[in-house]
């Protein structure tokens, strides 16, 4: 990504947050972008909601390094707001890329912008969580609640815990078919 300066964030940043993983992971996960560790660090998820990311996916048995994990926007919004409609959308192009790179067979949104900005979804993660969808291309798209969310709200940790066992569940068996049903029938 350069220097990119193609919206406003660029200029409070310490680091942009790229996105790291196994380039050739079967699950990325997409959360919304950088915090104040994430921004110091140049990496995702690697502050208190990055713990408790670590956890959700130790308890599904899943090594971070197995996956990919991205966010809607490379640069921290100030004060961790969520990001404006003109910063995801400058910001999409290289997220897209990376999904075209990694080319997973399943996608975990984490939270609303992510859904909002990835499914265009107007309605409620609430109301979409927990639910299958598939995008054009044949990716299983899972949207659940933002980790920082449950930091918030504990009562949500049971349906992020159920969105993960779905999630768990399609992972296996696409690693021990080789390829989903969808990228098979293509
Ligand atoms: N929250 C996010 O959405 N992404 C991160 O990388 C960290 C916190």
């Amino acid at each position: 990504m350069g220097d990119c300066r193609a919206c406003g964030l660029a200029r409070g940043r310490q680091n942009i947050v790229f996105g790291e993983g196994n380039e050739a992971a079967a699950l990325m996960l997409i959360g919304e972008g950088p915090g104040a560790d994430e921004d110091r660090q140049g990496r995702p998820f690697v502050g208190a909601a990055g713990q408790l990311l670590d956890r959700i996916l130790a308890a599904v048995d899943i090594r971070r390094e197995e996956v990919y994990i991205a966010n809607v926007v490379k640069c921290r919004p100030p004060g961790n707001r969520a990001p404006e409609p003109a910063e995801a959308a400058a910001c999409l192009p290289w997220l897209f890329k990376q999904v075209e790179i990694v080319w997973p067979s399943i996608i975990v949104l984490l939270g609303a912008s992510a859904f909002k900005y990835l499914i265009g979804g107007k309605g409620s993660i609430t109301a979409a969580r927990g639910n299958w969808l598939t995008t054009k291309s044949g990716i299983a798209v899972m949207p659940t609640y933002h980790p920082a969310a449950l930091l918030r709200n504990p009562s949500w940790k049971k349906p992020v815990w159920e969105d993960f066992q779905k999630v768990k569940e399609r992972y296996e068996a696409i690693r021990h078919n080789g390829l989903s049903s969808e990228k098979k029938a293509t």
